[in-house]
């Protein structure tokens, strides 16, 4: 890989975004980057080992590109953020080290182009271990600030973006990330706070109630949207549709809490209604309920199910 490995970065360097910010990109110590005066920063890391987040032999490496690159630009969603560059770390495997390497830079790319972010910088090494790769993405604030997990008070709305559950049949590999959507609801309503569904709803939003002052929260079991995928991962194991959709994870829909006035005004709009599924209510009395069919109100406790290889 000695040799290699510098072929492989000109072969990176070559085949990167770059952008008004970079002042000086792959190639040198560190990169140099301009923030956008009057702007904050915001920076996230993710890490995928192969056999946890993913399999390689299955998934390919351009899906494990795309896959790395979209955890990451999820985060930088959930804070109302603009993703401008990233630097990525990789641990190769001996075999096939170049085709998955290339794999890999070909799948971020595909996201890279599509949000324009700049691929600054990385790391680069191999060993006799299974694929790892870390991306780090940095990000700008829009001049309505960053959105944070802390900011929810009872009687907010909670939305989520889509439909959830059953990612595991295919689509954990192919994240969407709403990065257009939370910019452009954060352009016209304040957003209390927010997060990326990563570990499932239930878990996620309990992330949110945490950091906004131990909360509880009322869940519509009728409101969850059920994503189709949901009857591939069912098995005869007693957990039901709403389990899946609330626990499974890899989502990277956002889960929004909105002010009920603010929610009432957009929920049907033709843009922000389809995006902005009300599934229930924050609530002061800790804790995370569901209120089921029978219309009993129940303590909800997540069954722990997490992302692959369990
Ligand atoms: P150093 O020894 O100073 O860390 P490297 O030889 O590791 O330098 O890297 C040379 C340049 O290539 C640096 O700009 C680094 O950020 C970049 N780089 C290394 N690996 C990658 C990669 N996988 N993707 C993108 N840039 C990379
Ligand atoms: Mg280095």
């Amino acid at each position: 890989m000695a040799q290699g490995e510098f072929a492989l970065i000109d072969w990176i360097k070559v085949r990167s975004r770059q952008g008004a910010h970079v002042l000086r990109g792959i190639g040198d110590d560190c990169a140099v980057i301009r923030p956008t005066p009057g702007r904050d920063m915001l920076v996230t890391t993710d890490m995928l080992m192969d056999g946890r987040h993913f399999h390689l032999h299955q998934a390919g490496p351009e899906a494990v590109g795309y896959k790395a690159l979209g955890v990451n630009l999820s985060d930088i969603a959930a804070m109302a953020g603009v993703p401008k560059s990233a630097t990525v770390a990789v641990a190769l495997p001996r075999e096939n080290t170049e085709a998955i390497a290339h794999g890999l830079h070909t799948g971020m790319m595909r996201l890279a182009s599509e949000y324009e972010v700049a691929l600054i910088g990385g790391d680069t090494n191999a060993w006799d271990g299974p694929l790892v790769i870390s991306i780090t993405v940095l990000g700008e604030t829009t001049e309505s600030g960053p959105v944070l997990r802390s900011g929810a008070r009872p009687g907010d709305v909670i939305c989520v973006t889509g439909p959830l559950g059953g990612s595991l049949a295919g689509r954990h590999l192919n994240p969407l990330p709403r990065i257009r959507e939370a910019l452009t609801l954060h352009s016209v309503t304040p957003i209390q706070a927010m997060i990326d569904i990563s570990d499932g709803l239930a878990s996620d939003l309990g992330h949110i109630l945490e950091e906004s002052g131990n909360l509880g929260a009322l869940i519509e079991e009728s409101r969850i949207p059920i994503h189709s995928d949901v009857q591939l991962v069912m098995r005869n194991d007693g957990v039901s549709r709403w389990d899946h959709a609330l626990t499974d994870g890899e989502d990277f829909e956002l889960c929004v809490i909105l002010d009920p006035t603010d929610y009432q005004r957009l929920a049907g709009d033709p843009t922000f209604g389809p995006i902005l599924i009300q599934v229930g209510r924050i609530e002061s009395e800790p804790g995370l309920r569901l209120r089921q069919s029978d219309r009993v109100v129940r303590p909800y406790h997540a069954r722990g199910f997490n992302h692959l290889c369990v």
